[in-house]
């Protein structure tokens, strides 16, 4: 996808603050924080949404979380608790077709979601 913001990410041709990088996903800081620690967590090759994973996809998926679990870990939040999300389309708030998994943390988060 050569117009994907996240996929030029992936490839580094966007600088981005990376905290992880691995053959399968990336880690960076969220450029608009939500919280003290938000970071998204982004296959390396393109997905457009979580609405897109089937059951082919169940290595990905554990991929992202454990990759989500290291940044955890990483910024100091795996004991105090942190939020893992997926947004999908438009009522979800998905504003980038790039399948990414929020990492929020260092803070309490609320329910229900705004
Ligand atoms: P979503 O609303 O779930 O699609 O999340 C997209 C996220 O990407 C938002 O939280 C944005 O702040 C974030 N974002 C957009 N552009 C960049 C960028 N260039 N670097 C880091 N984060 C970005
Ligand atoms: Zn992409």
């Amino acid at each position: 996808m050569d117009g994907c913001l996240f996929c030029k990410i992936a490839r580094g041709e966007i600088p981005a603050q990376v905290v992880l990088k691995t053959e399968t996903v990336t880690a960076f800081r969220d450029i608009n924080p939500q919280a003290p620690v938000h970071v998204l967590v982004i296959p390396n090759q393109h997905v457009g949404s979580a609405a897109e994973m089937g059951p082919g996809n169940g290595a990905l998926l554990a991929a992202l979380i454990v990759a989500a679990n290291q940044v955890a870990a990483q910024e100091g939040v795996a004991d105090s608790g942190y939020r893992l999300v997926f947004n999908v389309g438009e009522d979800g708030g998905m504003t980038v077709s790039h399948l990414h998994l929020h990492v929020l943390g260092g803070r309490r988060m609320t329910w229900p979601p705004g």
